[in-house]
């Protein structure tokens, strides 16, 4: 009998689409089920830092930083357009739990384990220096501070969704809005899944010998209903994050703090023309889809934030929007939820269910090597011959094309604002140049259709037509990045809707059911 798949993925986040392109890219013929749109999970909740992990070095995790500094190099290389370095501050305050010492050594070692690297070393300022840096930030007490680069992905759905291309364009079929329900197997090996399409209702069986159970914090979920005896291999913690104006005097660097109340380190960071500041750290044993920030975990940021720029009397009112997240960790019942390791686990049921793997942990920073081990496994469990790993050499489907031609191309095209085309170039890189070739074909949908992200008519089109959406929220939330604004993408709406009924042949009764889904699934982002 003919296999439809030699492997199955579960699970659209960073970790699966980086398996898919990996594995698609070897030559196996693969598949990729999410239960939601592309980025449904934890991937986009997080602090979309590319980073080494400063906070690793206090548990002596050298190997961990050390590969993902490695990581963050390949990420600068590969996805230009979509990760770029970014300048932290570490104010030293007297009395702080780290002291000067401890920091300059850490500095030191971060610097020492991304030898190589192409952005520059740590800096040490005196107190006067820093406030040159960051004017607005609390004097009371200030030592110093260390300076240091570290990379943001500012979309991290995007790298989602170039991953996933990727993947595609390398013969993977990528089914969103598809559930596992069951993990097929007889006599202790796996046969595949059975899966329900969830725009029709229907479920579907396909097989393949090898599963990869990539579901982020939902990884217990899905083994529960299949594997027996029941095991419970995630420890997950929930952080939360509020986004809030830019603080006068707080300009693009990014603060790496130490919590007064607590002395947890958190991070202010500028992020799409905003601040984006968390998180918290709390264990969380509920249901991933469905959780959300606490009263205490706002107040917390909030508090933290003015106590880190006392000018900034930042209120509950002043948040633009929070978001709230699961880290898929490992489980640590007797460790504090900040002291559990944040390395990835790859756990084989060979017991259970021959071929069935499951991912446990990981950080956005380190999918691709996590991909690259994952997919040797499955490679090595297969016997099968094919291409090596190419994934640290190869650009991403945006970075194919180099920025500076992008660029150039854009400024040329004068139906395009100059916002949109910085928009469209963050966005979308090289594949702008498809967008533009929409507005060359019909110069209306070079028109704005968002006053904060500048993001244009086209794209609603050019997302139907090339990066599989199914609703409007897909649209706006993890393609166009519209969703993402100061204002949650509301004031978009309209002339969004308008586009798809004219360009994507929606009925007004879908765009009306599409509008009050967009409104649902940003409520839980605003109070
Ligand atoms: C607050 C916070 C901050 C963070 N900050 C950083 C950071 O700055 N840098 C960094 O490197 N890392 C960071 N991380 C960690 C990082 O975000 C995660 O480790 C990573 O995104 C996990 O990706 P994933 O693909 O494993 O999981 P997810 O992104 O959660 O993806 C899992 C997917 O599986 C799908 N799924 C679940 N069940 C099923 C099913 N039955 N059928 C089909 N699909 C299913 C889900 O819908 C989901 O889309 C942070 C995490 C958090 C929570």
């Amino acid at each position: 009998m003919t296999l439809d798949f030699d492997l199955i993925i579960i699970g659209g986040g960073i970790n699966g689409v980086g398996i898919a392109r990996d594995a698609a890219g070897r030559g196996l013929r693969t598949c990729l089920l999410e239960q939601g749109d592309l980025s449904n999970g934890t991937t986009r909740w997080s602090s979309r830092l590319i980073h080494g992990g400063l906070r690793y070095l206090e548990h002596a995790e050298l190997s961990l930083v050390y590969e993902s500094l490695h990581e963050r190099e390949t990420l600068l290389k590969i996805a230009p357009h979509l990760v770029r370095p970014i300048k932290l501050l570490i104010p030293i305050f007297s009395g702080g739990r780290r002291g000067k010492f401890m920091i300059t050594a850490g500095m030191w070692l971060y610097d020492l384990l991304s030898i190589g690297k192409s952005v520059p070393g740590h800096e040490m300022f005196t107190a006067r220096e820093a406030l040159e840096v960051l004017p607005a930030l609390n004097r009371d007490g200030l030592l110093g501070a260390a300076a240091y680069y570290d990379a943001q992905v500012t979309f991290a759905e995007r790298l989602v969704v170039e991953n996933a291309l990727a993947a595609q364009a390398s013969g993977a079929q990528i089914l969103t809005y598809s559930r596992v329900d069951r993990i097929l197997y007889d006599a202790r090996r796996i046969r595949g899944v059975r899966y329900t399409d969830l725009r029709t209702d229907r479920q579907y069986d396909l097989s393949s010998p090898v599963v990869v159970n990539a579901s982020g914090p939902w990884v217990d979920r899905v083994l529960e209903k299949n594997v027996k005896p029941p095991i419970r291999l995630m420890g997950g913690t929930k952080g939360t994050h509020i986004i809030v104006p830019a603080i006068a005097g707080q300009p693009e660097v990014a603060c790496y703090l130490e919590a007064e109340s607590d002395g947890r380190p958190f991070f202010i960071i500028p992020w799409n023309g905003m601040l984006l500041i968390g998180t918290t750290d709390i264990r969380f044993d509920g249901n991933p889809g469905k959780v959300i920030a606490e009263d205490d975990e706002i107040n917390y940021l909030l508090s933290e934030t003015n106590h880190a720029f006392p000018d900034a009397h930042l209120e509950r009112k002043n948040i633009h929007y929070h978001y709230t997240g699961v880290r898929p960790l490992p489980r640590k019942e007797k460790k504090a939820a900040g002291d559990v390791t944040r390395r990835h686990i790859i756990r084989h049921h060979r017991r259970e269910a021959r071929g069935l793997y499951s991912i446990i942990g990981g950080k956005l920073t380190t999918y691709r090597s996590l991909a690259e081990e994952m997919t040797d496994r499955v490679v090595r469990h297969l016997r099968h011959k094919g291409p090596e790993c190419q994934t640290a050499n190869e650009p991403l489907p945006g970075a194919v094309i180099k920025v500076s031609r992008v660029a150039d191309e854009l400024d040329a095209c004068d139906l395009i604002s100059p916002e949109s085309r910085v928009h469209l170039l963050n966005v979308y890189g090289g594949h702008a140049l498809l967008i533009k070739k929409l507005v060359t074909a019909d110069p209306r949908l070079g028109d704005e259709i968002c006053q904060y992200s500048h993001a244009i008519a086209a794209e609603i089109i050019f997302a139907y037509q090339h990066e599989f959406p199914t609703t409007l929220a897909d649209v706006l939330l993890r393609r166009t990045m519209v969703g993402l604004s100061p204002d949650l993408g509301r004031s978009a709406l309209p002339k969004a809707l308008d586009i798809a009924r004219h360009h994507v042949g929606w009925s007004t009764a879908r765009a009306d059911e599409e509008e009050r889904r967009y409104l649902r699934e940003i409520s839980r982002l605003s109070d």
